[in-house]
């Protein structure tokens, strides 16, 4: 097999996989009992929240564990409260749903999936309350300048501030997909609000978090034992959180290495692939191949690469299983054609580098017997 599709999913590691077992089988207590082991429990997961939090150079509290990026999405939009929101044109559609909740307004982005910040500007108004932009594009793999865009919101902030408004604006950023290769660090970035996916580090899935500043006042998601300072309701995930803590270490431990690696790699696809047009050219993550073979459907060649067990998508998971045409690459102007015929590879630790010539070769054949058949 080879795998081309980590953007979708990522495998449990080995090791994360041992650090959670022990929390299934043994210590399995609920952290909330009275009893001895029970509080160790507790402990051990509030000590794998404070390695998660200062990956991200926050402390255990500011974290808010949830069953995933989503909730934790929908979970940062409370901030609005009955504000206006805006979000990126190309956000995930955890973020746009929820948004249209809130009659959010798209930010523009530029052909590379980059924010137009003359765009963001103009929308700022006195009502808007909340911004979100994800650090990381999960079809483009294209990387936000989120400071530059903390800088304008501390700007607009302080002019409010000079004429007496008092309303609040935060901006949230969903870094789901940047950890494995990214430093991500709130304070940094500027984020007030940010999500982590433990799915796409080679975590387990449903398991995910939302950082939330001290001036930022959220509304409970559910309603229940009050676990999560009263904002995520429902016994701990413990062995969930005991891993996505071991999959930030590891994360963190490799990312240079893995940077490199999967650097060389896309150099090596993007010599040996042959006849199409470079999407993601500007701005990405190192890991994010997003090719264009206009003029082909893209879901034809995805079907003869599984065939030889190579597996590829067309972009994200959720979108491609509805057969929806995707609304980031409308949003960076790519024709219809051009969007079926768009391929999205995203490399990742199950891959080495005779795989990559290998499925370089497996594409081209599969792209020449379907420009044969479109003739
Ligand atoms: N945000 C981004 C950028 C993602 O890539 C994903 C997953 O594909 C999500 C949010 C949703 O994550 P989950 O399905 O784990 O809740």
């Amino acid at each position: 097999m080879i795998y081309l599709d980590h953007a979708a999913a990522t495998p449990v590691s080995k090791r994360v996989f041992e650090a959670m077992k022990p929390y299934f089988l043994d210590d399995f207590f609920n952290p909330s009992a009275a009893y001895l082991p029970a509080k160790k429990v507790s402990a051990d997961y509030e000590a794998a929240k404070g390695i998660i939090a200062h990956a991200i150079g926050a402390k255990a509290n500011d974290l808010v564990m949830t069953a995933g990026a989503t909730e934790a999405n929908n979970l940062a939009f409370s901030a609005a409260n009955n504000g206006a929101v805006l979000y990126l044109a190309t956000e995930h559609d955890s973020i746009r749903k929820v948004a249209q909740k809130y009659n959010g307004q798209e930010i523009k982005v530029d052909k590379n999936g980059r924010i137009l910040l003359d765009d963001l500007k103009t929308k700022i108004n006195d009502e808007v309350v909340l911004i979100s932009v994800a650090l990381c594009n999960n079809e483009l793999g294209t990387i936000q300048p989120l400071s530059e865009i903390a800088a304008m919101v501390r700007e607009v902030r302080l002019d409010r501030l000079s004429r007496g408004i008092k309303k609040p604006l935060h901006l949230h950023s969903d870094a789901s997909q940047a950890l494995n290769l990214l430093n991500v660090n709130v304070a940094r970035l500027g984020a007030d609000l940010l999500t982590l996916n433990a799915a796409k580090v080679y975590g387990p899935k449903g398991v995910g978090c939302l950082y939330v500043s001290h001036e930022v006042k959220l509304s409970p998601l559910n309603y229940g034992g009050g676990q999560e300072n009263g904002l995520r309701s429902g016994t701990e995930n413990v062995p969930g959180v005991i891993g996505f803590a071991k999959a930030v270490e590891e994360a963190v431990k490799h990312m240079n290495g893995n940077r490199k690696k999967y650097a060389e790699y896309k150099k090596i696809l993007l010599s040996e692939l042959q006849g199409y047009e470079l999407v993601n050219k500007k701005h990405s993550l190192d890991n994010f191949v997003v090719l264009c073979y206009n003029g082909i459907d893209a879901e034809r060649l995805i079907f003869l690469l599984e065939e030889k067990w190579v597996y590829v998508s067309t972009g994200a998971a959720c979108a491609a299983s509805k057969g929806e045409k995707s609304h980031v690459l409308s949003a960076i102007g790519l024709s219809d054609s051009e969007i079926a015929g768009s391929l999205r590879l995203t490399l990742g630790e199950t891959n080495d580098e005779s795989q990559i010539h290998e499925a370089a070769k497996l594409i081209n054949e599969a792209v020449n017997i379907e420009r044969k058949r479109s003739v």
